[in-house]
């Protein structure tokens, strides 16, 4: 076994949103580090694809809370503005149903209280309150919960409030939260359906959870010119700015621990040592106790219940396309989809999907004359960890439904429009960034599984072993990811001293 220097460094495994922040909080306070990507870009899930003239993100297409990105930059002694353009996405999110209607979510609030009041009678009254209830949550949610290390239930109720925890709404499901605001179907399936993202049915994810699409519509949706992995990009400079060692195409294979659970250091694929003091690993946290971590320290994920794996496409499209940059497709029979999803973990004939056309806001992204579309098909994930996902087979149905659905909702793109195609199935996307059961999003965000109930930050049986990313806290999504890269910062801080 060759060793290499840099004991004093801290090492991160992967090179994840989580990773770079968390990279970025520690050098602020005074560590170096070293960053270990088995992949050849850093980015993880956000990352890229570029091919025939075409620019497409991987994973992510949708940038909310801006300001918790400023702050990485800020942290990073840098204005955002200095290094990218965010561009507004005013058109927001246009929901489909296959009875015709629609739904338009975003943040210009006349256009959104006018799709409202088409859809509720005439009635604005319940968008009020629900954007009013939300600011509320959204402000707990932000100021007290999120942005905090809280391992304590009692601490993390007290500052959920009385208010809050009297509501219920921790213990009754978002669509019964919705129910208390709408009468239209449409509106409590369009706001419902961001609970897929959180790894559960609108019918069982907590109510708290309506901070989402409140969330989209009080801050907008985003994406910075270039695409999301422009981001990943101007993030990487800074990290060499600041001296960041980055090893990419570096697989570690394990995280090593001495007799008295001390954490010293990991081991590539090819044998080698690096010797470390503190080690955080962003890769997936059920992956790194499986695979990294030796049987008799690692939990078992077995029971955890995880969001869903994922197949996507991309799509370099021949002409010149203006659809709305998001769109989500909903299914007529909505609650036995995501029990199809989640719980029965069977393909729903009526599949639900979201295509992302970020060429529709930023014409560099393709060819002149051409456009670049990204789809996303939710897929039940595999019952254990070595299995392969049955779906990953059925590309060519998958693309077929997508199709046909499109031309049941004229919009203009058929299998001959298509120029270039890249699919990543839900085991490429397993494979490639060590994903557990193939599940795309981490572990879910059911009560049981959120606050002081997540897996923390900070392993409890080895010394020295932190976790950064979307399975611990505070959760998923880029916006998360990134407040977890702060946290694990701060804990290994107040470790220290
Ligand atoms: C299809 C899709 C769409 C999404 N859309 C959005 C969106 O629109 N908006 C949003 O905010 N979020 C979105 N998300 C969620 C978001 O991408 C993730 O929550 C976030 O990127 C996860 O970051 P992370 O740092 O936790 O982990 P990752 O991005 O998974 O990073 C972990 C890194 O570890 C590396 N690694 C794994 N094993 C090893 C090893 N043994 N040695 C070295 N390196 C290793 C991996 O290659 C990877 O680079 C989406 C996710 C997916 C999959």
């Amino acid at each position: 076994m060759k060793e290499e220097s840099g004991s004093d460094r801290i090492g991160i495994i992967g090179g994840g949103m989580g990773s770079i922040s968390a990279a970025i909080h520690l050098i602020k306070n005074g560590f170096n580090v070293t960053i270990y990507e088995k992949n050849k870009n850093l980015g993880g899930r956000a990352n890229i694809i570029e091919e025939n003239g075409f620019r497409f993100d991987v994973g992510p297409s949708l940038l909310n809370y801006p300001w918790v990105f400023e702050e990485l930059f800020e942290a990073a002694g840098e204005n955002l503005n200095d290094h990218l353009d965010l561009i507004k996405i005013e058109t927001g999110v246009k929901f489909l149903w296959d009875d015709g209607e629609t739904f338009s979510v975003t943040s210009d609030y006349p256009s959104l209280s006018e799709e409202v009041s088409r859809l509720e009678n005439s009635n604005i009254n319940g968008i009020q309150s629900f954007l009013k209830i939300n600011s509320i949550r959204y402000k707990i949610a932000f100021e007290k919960l999120l942005n905090t290390n809280l391992n304590n239930p009692f601490k993390w109720g007290a500052r959920l409030g009385l208010r809050e925890l009297s509501s219920g709404s921790m213990f009754k499901s978002m669509y019964s939260d919705l129910n208390k605001h709408f009468k239209s179907k449409y509106i409590k399936e369009a706001f419902g359906s961001y609970a897929m993202y959180l790894g559960g049915s609108p019918y069982k994810i907590p109510g708290f959870f309506s901070i989402l699409p409140y969330g989209e519509i009080a801050y907008g949706l985003w994406m910075p010119k270039g695409g999301i992995y422009s981001l990943i990009e101007k993030l990487e400079s800074l990290l060499i700015k600041n001296n960041v060692s980055i090893k990419k195409n570096y697989e570690i294979s394990e995280i090593v621990v001495n007799q008295k659970n001390e954490v010293k250091g990991v081991i590539n694929n090819n044998g080698n040592f690096h010797p470390h003091k503190f080690v955080i690993s962003n890769v997936d946290l059920a992956t790194t106790h499986e695979k990294l971590i030796k049987k008799k320290y690692a939990q078992d994920f077995e029971k955890v219940q995880m969001t869903p794996s994922v197949m996507t496409f991309y799509w370099g499209i021949k002409k010149e396309t203006k659809f709305p940059h998001h769109m989500i497709f909903l299914p007529n029979d909505y609650k036995s989809c995501f029990e199809d999803l989640f719980y029965n973990k069977e393909f729903s004939e009526d599949m639900p999907f979201y295509t992302s056309s970020p060429s529709t806001s930023d014409s560099s992204l393709s060819p002149k004359g051409k456009s670049t579309m990204f789809v996303l098909v939710p897929l039940p994930i595999t019952e254990k960890n070595n299995q392969e996902n049955i779906y990953s087979k059925d590309i060519n149905k998958i693309r077929d439904k997508i199709l046909k659905k499109f031309n049941k909702h004229n919009i203009d793109l058929s299998k001959k429009d298509i120029e270039f195609e890249k699919v990543l199935t839900p085991d490429e996307w397993k494979n490639k960034f060590g994903l557990y059961k193939t599940s795309a999003f981490g572990s879910s965000h059911n009560l049981f599984n959120i606050g002081p109930f997540r897996h923390r930050n900070k392993s409890s049986n080895i010394e020295g072993l932190y976790f950064v990313g979307a399975s611990t806290n505070p959760g998923t999504g880029l916006p998360m990811v990134t407040i977890s890269g702060k946290l694990v910062s701060e804990r290994i801080k107040s470790d220290i001293s």
